[in-house]
């Protein structure tokens, strides 16, 4: 059986904790793929200790040296797309073509902040003095924490450690404990490219113990976070003593708002992909469907039928459309908000089960569920399922519309159906979320592209694209004197 260790100043460690977490595939728990040791605080703060050794010698590689590492990594990953993409499939169970989907945006992002080595620029600046001038440089922070979730087990903490690396900085990574697998994995490529030792270092263990540690470590100058919206507050709450740059992606609960003047079909197969792809495992999942009554009852027949007709399985059975909830307690938190629904009254119109069937016997798959006459004051309007579970909220118009899908703490992701350039404006306009899709899916997103949310979705600054590097420098300004004078009047 494999174990999983972790990374500490270049060496593979074994945790002193003697436990370990079975690492299982939630497709079919027979299937068990290892263990992972579980560290201890005092290995979680020896990484973090030689994060910290490591820090000068990499700051003052050039940046573009650093790049290489990271263009020698995205071709890596290119050349191991199919092995992490399996692996991704196994250990957290979407299907396989997501799982490709994932590796591809990860190398994507590796690929372009590769490029971003050669550009981390400053501003000149004229001054009100004569024979004097400024600039800027961009400065890495020094250790950065990253701790991340298992819904994107590959992309996500490639997506913080490229940058961050980029950047100059040195890295403590947390994945989550129920996919070490795929950390174990990125972390031995990310060595292979050329990642010095101490550079990048994996700590596995519990966030309550090794997380901890990493947030209130005084080592540790900045921490990005992707998680649930309970643990980045909590983080928040201890981080903002420290006073340190914070960066976290949180739940959502994100809104298609579907206007009668939409091409139903459209809006149909989009929302069905936004709430069922990924099992519903997506930050970005579509949870309502805000429709106008006018349209409403053609799109429940049709997003009815479209959830029936979806085929379960196994994410390595190259035919399954989706794939099981990734552990028997997020299997039942989706059961029990099923339960909740209906104590609430909502109306169950399909799903709402275990799925059963030939393959399905060992996994937590839940079938499609689709619940009508859902309203803004119910447990499953306003919280995070996480699971392949949608609502139907119908309102009277697009007033309402807004007014349904702006009522919540959650602001990630939307979308809205609809062929009105007026409408569509003013949807854009109004929303209250950091991403919106006009015609297509409220989930996805590009390497280049600046991806987050607002409300209780998102704290600091956004992730990729080039802002994603403000997230990992801070601005250092420089004052030039040419005249070599002593100076009078006024200085401030
Ligand atoms: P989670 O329970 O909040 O855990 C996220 C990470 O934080 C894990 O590594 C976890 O470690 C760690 N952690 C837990 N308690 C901690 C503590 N007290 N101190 C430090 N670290 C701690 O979230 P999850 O269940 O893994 O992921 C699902 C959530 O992520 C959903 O809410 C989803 O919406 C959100 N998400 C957001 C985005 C986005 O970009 N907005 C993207 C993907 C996912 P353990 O695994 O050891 O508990």
């Amino acid at each position: 059986m494999q174990v999983f260790r972790s990374l500490i100043a270049g060496k593979w460690v074994d945790s002193a904790s003697g436990k370990g977490l079975p690492n299982i595939n939630p497709a079919n728990t027979d299937d068990v793929i290892g263990e992972a040791q579980l560290c201890t605080r005092e290995e979680a703060r020896k990484a973090v200790e030689a994060a910290f050794d490591a820090f000068k010698a990499w700051k003052q590689t050039p940046a573009p040296a650093r790049g290489r590492i990271l263009t020698l990594m995205s071709r890596l990953m290119e050349k191991h797309k199919e092995e992490l993409a399996q692996m991704i499939t196994r250990e957290e169970g979407k299907v396989i073509s997501e799982a490709r989907g994932e590796v591809q945006r990860a190398t994507n992002v590796v690929e372009f902040c590769a490029g971003e080595t050669r550009r981390l620029n400053g501003e000149t600046i004229p001054s009100e003095l004569p024979s004097n001038w400024a600039y800027t440089i961009r400065e890495p922070h020094g250790v950065v924490g990253i701790i991340t979730p298992w819904n994107f087990p590959v992309a996500i903490p490639v997506w913080k450690i490229a940058p961050a690396l980029a950047a100059g900085n040195t890295v403590v990574f947390k994945p989550a404990s129920n996919t070490p697998a795929t950390a174990v994995r990125i972390v031995e490529l990310f060595k292979e490219a050329g990642v010095p030792d101490g550079v990048l270092n994996l700590v596995i263990g519990s966030g309550g113990e090794v997380g901890d540690e990493i947030v209130n470590h005084p080592a540790v100058r900045a921490v990005s976070f992707t998680g649930s919206t309970e643990i980045g507050l909590k983080m928040y709450g201890e981080i903002a003593k420290r006073g340190i740059p914070f960066q976290a992606e949180m739940g959502g609960k994100n809104p298609v708002v579907v206007l009668p003047d939409c091409d139903i079909d459209l809006a149909v197969e989009h929302t069905a992909a936004g709430a069922f792809g990924s099992t519903g495992q997506r930050c970005t999942a579509s949870s309502r469907a805000v429709v106008v009554d006018t349209i409403a009852d053609a799109f429940v027949e049709r997003i009815v039928a479209r959830a029936k007709a979806y085929r379960l399985g196994p994410g390595a059975d190259e035919t399954s459309e989706i794939g099981p909830s990734v552990d028997e307690s997020q299997f039942n938190t989706v059961l029990k908000y099923v339960d909740i629904g209906r104590e609430d009254g909502a109306t169950l119109l399909c799903g709402g089960n275990r799925a059963t069937g030939d393959g399905l016997e060992n996994g937590f798959f839940v079938e499609p569920t689709v619940f009508d006459h859902v309203t803004p004051d119910m447990r499953i309007a306003r919280e995070e399922i996480f699971g392949p579970v949608l609502g139907i909220m119908r309102v009277k118009d697009l007033d309402e519309a807004m007014a349904v899908a702006n009522d919540t703490e959650y602001g990630l992701s939307s979308s809205i159906f609809s062929n009105d350039y007026n409408s569509i404006t003013r949807f854009v306009n109004e929303i209250e979320s950091g991403m919106t899709h006009i015609n297509s899916p409220t989930t996805g997103g590009e390497a280049h592209i600046p991806f987050g949310g607002i409300k209780g979705s998102g704290i600091g600054p956004r992730e990729q694209g080039s802002v994603a590097l403000d997230f990992y420098s801070g601005m250092k300004v420089v004052y030039v004197d040419h005249t070599g004078r002593k100076r009078g009047g006024n200085l401030y």
